[in-house]
């Protein structure tokens, strides 16, 4: 049992060029005008190819292959059609597509499963209005308070929902059964350059990893750059300084296998000839274990006093985000293997750095996730591949599992 490539691919080629502007990458944004047609397009292929369609509440959009068995459970394949701003072709779109041709090839084998199996486009996984929003409404966890101050601000937010036709309401309500799941597998570019280096086929998620986020801002004096001598000055840029190779300093030494970045750092009033009276920068830390997440954000908090404590600075650290590391699920680990070794492709474990949306799934199904090759381990940019071969690869690998789940779980 194998997929059609040449369907694949056509499909490929064809979803790739909606919101693509050469020399700047994919434009998909969440509900932008390429993203509803890309939709538009997921939901009109899926019917012509005899599937059912279904858009809930939060919009998450799927293409439906019943099982002629009553009270049949639903096994949830896919991932997200929307973009980053500037993104590539494959990161979501691949696990989507992928999805729904094994829906298809399902159906042309005219294999009777004991379970419906959906392919599934989630709303605003990359993060335009709230990040993984869809798969959050789908497993019900979504709360008022989760929609307070979304990532990309509330009255974005409003504006955006009220021009669909959605409602806050209808996001809460989006959450379904656990009992009519019997689980998740996402396909997804690995977007790091693991098994490309490795020379492996395919990679198994082990576990998504968790992550916390600050705000972190050092408060000094903005005195005269040419007047005030240099044993005078509480520059708040100093402390900012400090503590970006601090917190390397304490992930390589202190917590192997962890990941901490500084991706923004802000100098105030930011002039040649001012001392920095203020620094904000924008710290993230990822860990795979959740006791671990908290003693590195700990940590890293307890450097930015010290920092500040140097240059004689005050330091204000304010949480901004916390998601907890999760597990992959052991059985559905065991088909993607299984896959693997009936297709004679080779497979390795390993964790996942980015967040996804079978991180949010893994709270009411059994979730995993399986990854294909990245180029250069580039993503979120046009340069983004993944060559054909390891697509195709990957879609006989989530087809071949898809089959065994779907009579095992
Ligand atoms: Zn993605």
């Amino acid at each position: 049992l194998l997929v059609n490539s040449e369907r694949l691919r056509a499909d490929l080629q064809t979803l790739g060029e909606i919101g693509w502007t050469p020399g700047v990458g994919l434009g998909r944004t969440t509900f932008s005008d390429a993203h509803l047609a890309a939709r538009a397009w997921f939901l009109e292929t899926a019917r012509a190819a005899g599937l059912q369609t279904l858009i809930d509440s939060a919009a998450n959009h799927s293409a439906v292959l019943p099982s002629g068995e009553p009270g049949a459970r639903t096994l949830l394949l896919g991932s997200h059609l929307d973009s980053v701003a500037q993104g590539g072709r494959y990161d979501g779109a691949l696990g989507v597509l992928c999805a729904l041709e094994v829906l298809r090839s399902v159906k042309d084998a005219g294999l009777e499963l004991p379970m419906t199996i959906e392919a599934i486009d989630f709303t605003d996984e990359e993060g335009t209005l709230v990040g993984t929003l869809g798969s959050w409404a789908l497993t019900g966890a979504l709360t008022p308070d989760t929609l307070a101050a979304p990532r990309g601000g509330r009255e974005h937010l409003l504006a955006e929902l009220d021009r669909m036709g959605l409602t806050e309401a209808g996001l809460l309500a989006a959450g379904r059964d656990p009992a009519t799941l019997a689980g998740f597998v996402e396909l997804h570019i690995e977007q790091g350059p693991v098994l490309e280096r490795e020379s492996v086929d395919l990679g198994i998620v082990t576990a998504i990893r968790g992550n916390a986020s600050f705000d972190v801002t050092f408060t000094g004096e903005a005195r005269h750059a040419g007047t005030t001598p240099m044993d005078l000055r509480r520059d708040a840029g100093l402390g900012a300084a400090s503590l970006v190779l601090a917190v390397r300093h304490t992930v390589m030494r202190e917590f192997p296998g962890c990941v901490a970045n500084v991706g923004e750092l802000h100098l105030r009033p930011g002039a040649y000839n001012v001392v920095p009276g203020q620094a904000r920068m924008r710290l993230e830390c990822r860990s795979l274990d959740d006791a671990e997440l908290d003693r590195l954000a700990d940590a890293l908090a307890a450097q930015a006093r010290s920092s500040a404590a140097e240059w004689d600075l005050e330091v204000e650290v304010a949480p901004v985000g916390r998601w907890t590391p999760v597990a992959t699920d052991g059985e559905v680990r065991a088909a993607l293997r299984r896959a693997c070794e009936a297709l004679g492709l080779s497979s390795m474990e390993l964790p996942s750095g980015a967040g996804h949306d079978a991180q949010v799934l893994v709270s009411v199904t059994r979730s995993g996730m399986v990854f294909v090759p990245s180029h250069h381990g580039i993503s979120h940019g046009p340069a983004e591949h993944t060559t054909w071969n390891d697509c195709v690869n990957g879609a006989n690998v989530l087809l071949r599992a898809t089959v065994d789940l779907a009579r095992s779980l």
